[in-house]
């Protein structure tokens, strides 16, 4: 009697350290899905739209003009899906736009963009968006139409909010898309040192999640450009004023029950991890490299505090 054919190799699974805190993956690009997926991390903690919309060579203005609100409502539930469908049903944080005015300007119609003097802090993140209704409507819109498909694995996540009125602002634009924000898990970056000390007035308006964008709020509250090399060796995720930034947004969240995350660089370092960990974050979102490590840097912190507390 023959024998039934082994099944095909599959691609090995990783084994993963069952921990309290989630472990999420940080997906920059839509064809990194699949990699990403495979990791077993516990959803996507940052989904940028950016290379979506860069990838088209015009500036979203410019696309819309040409081709039409729907197609470009099209191109980014295409990239959205791929990663969502990959994931389901696990959780998908998508943020909306935030490409600062300098790689707007590289794009064909980037000529009406104004020529900022710093566009880290100039026109980017909501504060654009909302300036922006008729691009950001479309955005909304095609998160609406995802939720219609299915799709409730997907996250809003807004970029650079400073306070609650940009927070009720966008939490209005979502109602008017046709989302539901008490019926959809949706939230905020916190970037900016005032995002971070207004938590409870973020809170208030209504968000289900915080998530620490490191890169940004090591900038602004250092005063250190990301960018500039001059500067590089002062750039410090773990200064002691953010991690204070940190650990008191982390400590209000876990009193008014909001998510808290991470899904700036930092979240794949070690020290990162273990102070996270111990502040009680939620979830961390580490690169696709570092996932497997971050993983096993929770355990073993998880395990140590658990340890310490018996002891
Ligand atoms: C951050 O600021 O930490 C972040 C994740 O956003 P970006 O790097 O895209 O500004
Ligand atoms: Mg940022």
């Amino acid at each position: 009697e023959e024998r039934e054919p082994v099944e095909a190799a599959r691609p090995e699974t990783p084994v993963k350290p069952m921990t309290a805190t989630e472990v999420k993956v940080n997906v920059s690009i839509p064809e990194a899905a699949e990699r990403a997926a495979a990791t077993g991390a516990d959803g996507v903690g940052l989904l940028r739209i950016e290379h979506m919309v860069l990838t088209l060579g015009k500036t979203p203005e410019r696309y819309i003009a040409e081709h039409g609100a729907r197609a470009y409502q099209d191109e980014l539930i295409d990239g959205i899906r791929t990663v969502a469908d990959e994931f389901y049903p696990r959780p998908v944080r998508v943020r909306t736009m935030d490409a600062p005015t300098d790689e707007f300007r590289e794009l064909e119609g980037g000529d009406d963009e104004p020529n900022e003097h710093n566009p880290m802090l100039g026109w980017r993140g909501l504060r654009r968006s909302l300036d922006k209704p008729d691009v950001f409507e479309h955005e909304l819109a095609a998160f609406a139409r995802l939720y219609e498909m299915g799709y409730d694995n997907v996250e809003v996540m807004f970029p650079l909010v400073n306070d609650a009125t940009d927070v009720r602002k966008a939490r209005e634009h979502m109602r008017s898309a046709g989302i539901d924000p008490e019926a959809r898990s949706w939230g905020v970056m916190i970037e900016t040192p005032a995002s971070a000390l207004m938590i409870r007035e973020l809170a208030e308006a209504g968000i289900d999640f915080a998530s620490f964008g490191t890169n940004d709020l090591t900038q602004y509250t250092l005063a250190v450009d990301r960018n500039n090399e001059h500067v590089a060796d002062r750039f410090d995720e773990l200064h002691p004023a953010v991690l204070e930034l940190i650990e008191r947004t982390i400590e209000t969240c876990r009193e008014l029950d909001v998510d808290t995350s991470i899904c700036g660089q930092a979240g794949s370092r070690t020290e990162m991890v273990d102070f996270l960990v111990e502040a009680g974050v939620s979830s961390i979102s580490a690169n696709i490299d570092a996932v497997r490590d971050v993983q096993h840097e929770v355990k073993r912190k998880e395990q140590r505090l658990l340890l310490d507390s018996v002891r």
